[in-house]
């Protein structure tokens, strides 16, 4: 497969190109299936594009290319004719490479905006799980008053009993 890092630009494919594209005039590539699938069929001369819809001409404008190509590929070939090819090859590769950049920026806002929604709602879980206790916590607090109250009351009764009855106890039998 090589190190190139092209990707197929069918949206739910994306994977890596391997040693052979599809490649068009519109600078997209495709994997040997999606290729094959697009641009294979004998019967139309003329192709939309499954990236841009763009119309290709098959005669001129895909190609089905050697990523591997033997280092000899351009011997022989006028200089011009050369760098013209470097410079339509480069284009292709910047234009690739810009796409992924996007596709990543995209990916990347998309997570990130995923991220605050989860951190927003835990937030909410949390905020409502304070109050929760809190309330809890206040009732809590109440009921203790109350009950601390019952006890002062039961307490107070409790010694005047004690002191009520505690004088005839301590009178002589
Ligand atoms: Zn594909
Ligand atoms: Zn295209």
């Amino acid at each position: 497969m090589g190190d190139n890092p092209l990707l197929c630009n069918v949206g739910q494919c994306r994977r890596p190109i391997g040693d052979r594209a599809w490649v068009t005039r519109c600078l997209h590539v495709f994997c040997s299936d999606h290729g094959m699938a697009h641009f294979g069929s004998e019967n139309a001369a003329q192709v939309a594009c499954p990236a841009c819809n763009e119309i290709n001409v098959k005669e001129t404008d895909v190609v089905h290319c050697d990523l591997n190509p033997h280092d000899m590929i351009l011997f022989g070939l006028p200089p011009q004719k050369a760098i013209r090819m470097a410079v339509k090859s480069l284009k292709l590769w910047w234009y690739q490479m810009e796409q992924e950049r996007e596709f990543g920026a995209a990916r990347y806002e998309k997570l990130n905006k995923k991220i605050s929604e989860v951190k927003s709602a835990y937030e909410r879980v949390l905020n409502q799980l304070e109050m929760k206790l809190q309330s809890e916590i206040d009732g809590n607090n109440k009921y203790r008053h109350r009950h601390k109250c019952i006890k002062h009351m039961f307490i107070s009764i409790g010694d005047f009993l004690l002191s009520f009855f505690g004088t005839f106890s301590v009178s002589p039998l």
